[in-house]
């Protein structure tokens, strides 16, 4: 990677609405500038949308060129205009953009099942872009340093995993599915301590929001009533305007995020995505995948796929994240409850009714997905046996999962790719027999394989970023500070639908298969 040209950031649009909300929501703090700030990645086309623009800039124009020192008192926050400042400066945190107002967001949240009291530990939210086209959007800071809420944590993150977030959320993002996005990583010239000496990094997120189930589970308790209503109407203002006028808030806004989750879990399963830590705390009510910690991608079908390194008992396996996702909105309810209604039992009654919705809601979405997926218009309760029949098979069979619905829509230039070490020998066989069960079940229904396919081209993805293909990617960029095969892996997942070039490359599942594929929490 060469020295970046001097580059300058322009457009910031920022309001602040979050950090007006009550005081004990947020820590109102600058980022702790970093030794050496270069910018790695940067991504153009969120950019433009969020109506920012970078362009080289005249080094004599600039009115810094080399990061503040470490520990020196916030320069960051008188605001310089930022036609003056390297984007690397304001990427980094040592120059704050004009308009930012950073804070640390307060929250608590459920880990691995245990409540506990979180806020950010290092992350700064620095303020919301208001766009071209009207639209709100969180910009924040990961790995911008110490907060008031980073008990032991050090506030840093690894280039390594912040690259690895970008990579995959815009994967998620070109795939359709509602996601947090990655604007630009910066490399601090520090290091970072974990198991092994790491780079540093700072990425720039982009949000909807960052309000969570989590930063209600706190507020229920830190906040008196008349301010956690405030805290749920601005929620509701931000994500369902519709329901602004709304006499019963606290229900249906628990309603909406039921409805999103549903549609967002759905999706992952879609595309084989393990979230790998749906803590409370990461779990956001705009229903956009967000913390991009420990996920990863299955490659063998199996509902029973876990990679994250502390999640032992599997609490967050693949098949497990609809269950997950009602257990984290059941908190969500719990916290809301005073909300509902002043009375206790009327309020637990309530909310309960609402929350025996969540498997009715994620049931029709996933059969829908389902259907789709396999090439049929809609699909009936009564076909939902033979779905899972269809998948019981492609899990004996460790079947790729993305590879076997390509195979099925005759998309799959070489068989061989559907399976996994650990695939019968036989399996080639047996999964043509599962295709003409396939097709008898769409001649029933009077489904022309042609128009099936048709179908299926628009759910089933040609790529997927696989563990194998990242961890390859960010290997050559972190250890040899060569981006090549980085780049060519985003583009790869920048278009997801359709893979012509190189297929074997892109969609072969990991030679070795991926039993020893670990993944980490907050590297
Ligand atoms: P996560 O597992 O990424 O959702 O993180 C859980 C909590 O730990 C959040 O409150 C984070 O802000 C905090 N955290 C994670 N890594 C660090 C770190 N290196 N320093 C401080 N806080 C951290
Ligand atoms: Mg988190």
């Amino acid at each position: 990677m060469q020295k970046q040209a001097l580059q300058t950031l322009t457009g910031w649009n920022f309001d602040n609405s979050y950090a007006r909300l009550d005081e004990r929501l947020a820590s109102r703090l600058d980022p702790v500038p970093v030794a050496d700030p270069e910018l790695v990645i940067f991504n153009q086309p969120l950019a433009e949308m969020l109506g920012l623009v970078l362009r080289a800039a005249d080094p004599s124009s600039l009115t810094s060129k080399g990061g503040s020192a470490v520990g020196k008192p916030p320069e960051a926050s008188t605001n310089t205009p930022d036609d003056t400042l390297d984007a690397a400066l304001l990427l980094s945190g040592n120059r704050l953009p004009p308009g930012a107002v950073p804070i640390a967001q307060a929250y608590a949240g459920h880990q691995f099942g245990h409540f506990t009291m979180l806020g950010d530990g290092r992350a700064i939210v620095l303020g919301e872009q208001i766009t071209p086209d009207g639209n709100r959007y969180d910009i924040q800071f990961k790995g911008s340093g110490r907060t008031p809420f980073s008990r032991g944590g050090d506030g840093r993150a690894t280039l390594y995993s912040m690259l690895r977030e970008y990579l995959i959320s815009e994967a998620m993002h070109a795939l359709g599915i509602p996601t947090s996005r990655s604007l630009a990583v910066v490399r601090t010239g520090e290091q970072v301590f974990r198991e092994v000496i790491h780079e540093g990094a700072v990425l720039t997120r982009v949000s909807s929001s960052h309000i969570r189930v989590g930063t209600f589970q706190y507020a229920r308790h830190a906040l008196p009533a008349e301010r956690f209503g405030e805290l749920i109407r601005y929620t509701i203002r931000r994500h369902d305007p519709d329901l602004a006028a709304s006499e019963t808030p606290a229900a249906d806004l628990l309603v909406r995020v039921m409805e999103r989750q549903a549609a967002l879990v759905a999706r992952w399963l879609q595309v084989g995505f393990i979230h790998g830590v749906m803590n409370t705390d990461n779990m956001s009510l705009a229903g956009e995948t967000f913390d991009y910690g420990p996920c990863a991608f299955m490659n063998a079908y199996d509902p029973g796929t876990v990679f994250s390194s502390i999640d032992s008992h599997g609490r967050y396996a693949f098949g497990n994240q609809p269950q997950i996702a009602h257990w984290n909105l059941s908190r969500l309810a719990e916290a809301l409850l005073p909300a509902i209604d002043t009375d206790e039992k009327a309020a637990i009654d309530k909310a309960n009714d609402l929350l025996h919705r969540f498997t009715g809601m994620f049931e029709t979405r996933w059969m829908e997905m389902m259907a789709l997926k396999l090439g049929f218009p809609g699909l009936d309760v009564s076909d939902r046996p033979w779905v899972d029949g269809l998948l019981e098979q492609f899990r004996e069979l460790r079947a790729d999962y993305t590879n076997s619905f390509l195979a099925l829509q005759g998309d799959l230039v070489d068989e061989g790719l559907l399976l996994t070490v650990g695939s019968p020998r036989d399996a080639l066989e047996r999964f043509g027999r599962i295709r003409e069960q396939w097709q008898a079940r769409l001649r029933d229904a009077d489904i022309p394989l042609e128009e099936a396919a048709a179908r299926m081209r628009a759910v089933n993805p040609a790529v997927i970023p696989r563990n194998h293909l990242v961890e390859n990617a960010l290997e050559e960029t972190v250890q040899h500070r060569r981006m090549d095969s980085f780049h060519a892996l985003l583009a790869v997942l920048r278009n997801p639908w359709e893979c012509r070039a190189e297929p074997a490359r892109w969609q072969a599942p990991p030679p070795d298969g991926d039993g020893g594929y670990r993944t980490f929490c907050g590297t």
